[in-house]
């Protein structure tokens, strides 16, 4: 592995069965069953591991009703990654399926932009429908680390290792980033919420949850220019990553998925 160069992994632990008029702003005149898959990925290189984002707990899927498939933390020891031992870890924004299970991952700096932190701790946060997906605890957890000195803002795009860098989209949030990852294949961009599915990304469609619809739109723009082709951009709760991209090794399965290697089709 040359000195930049990075494996990604999906890893798989929640869904949410939903139809289709769910997903878009507009509804879906199809309405047909369109499901979420909830993911946290990890970035492995020469510099170390990068986890980016880290998912929601048994306790928060019960409180939001979303199922919990497989805890993070078994996922990543699925391929071989001590929670325990990461050092690093990108939150691409604040919501409640990205920043829960905050005691996970003890040694690691936080990696997140200005404006998400600014967002989620100031005024916008009086108004019940922009706070929805947001949860008190995960945010007061983040201020703890900063206090912490656990805390390592971006404001636009940074480079966080030769080869990995994060990229301010906002549009869905206010700090919203996604993760652009030197690979064997190319530049592949996590795109995190940026781009719920493929569907938005193809149709130009908007997610019901956003903060500004002209970042949104202009977002998946920047996503295509981040990345190599159409083909390395990963939108964030697409059950059909897993069925692109092979598992990471046998019995992973509709688990973990290996984002650097050709996707199917
Ligand atoms: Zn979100
Ligand atoms: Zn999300």
């Amino acid at each position: 592995m040359s000195g930049d160069v990075h494996e990604i992994y999906a890893i798989r632990y929640g869904h949410h069965d939903r139809r289709s008029p769910a997903n878009f702003v507009g509804g879906d005149p199809h309405d047909i069953l369109q499901p979420l898959d909830y993911y946290v990925w990890a970035i492995v290189g020469p510099s170390g591991t990068f986890i980016v984002d880290t998912g929601f707990d048994a306790a928060m899927a019960k409180k939001r009703g979303r199922a919990l498939l497989k805890p993070v933390g078994e996922g990543l020891r699925a391929i071989g990654i001590l929670s325990d031992t990461v050092e690093h870890v990108i939150v691409s924004h604040l919501h409640y399926d990205h920043t829960g299970n905050y005691d996970l991952f003890p040694r690691a700096r936080y990696h997140l932009q200005d404006r998400e932190m600014a967002y989620a701790t100031g005024r916008s946060m009086c108004h019940q429908a922009l706070r929805l997906p947001f949860e008190a605890d995960d945010v007061v957890a983040m201020v703890r680390k900063v206090f912490a000195g656990r805390v390592e803002f971006h404001d636009g795009a940074d480079e966080i290792v030769p080869g990995v860098t994060v990229h301010h989209i906002g549009g869905h949030s206010k700090g919203l980033q996604s993760v652009r990852v030197k690979t064997r294949r190319g530049y592949v961009v996590l795109a995190a919420d940026a781009a719920h599915l493929y569907a938005h990304l193809d149709t130009g469609r908007i997610f019901p949850l956003t903060y500004n619809v002209h970042e949104v739109v202009e977002g998946y723009v920047t996503l295509g220019k981040l990345a190599t082709s159409r083909d390395h951009v990963i939108p964030g709760h697409d059950p059909l990553v897993l069925a692109r991209y092979p598992a990471a090794k046998a019995g992973l399965e509709g688990w973990v998925a290996r984002l650097d290697a050709e996707p199917r089709g």
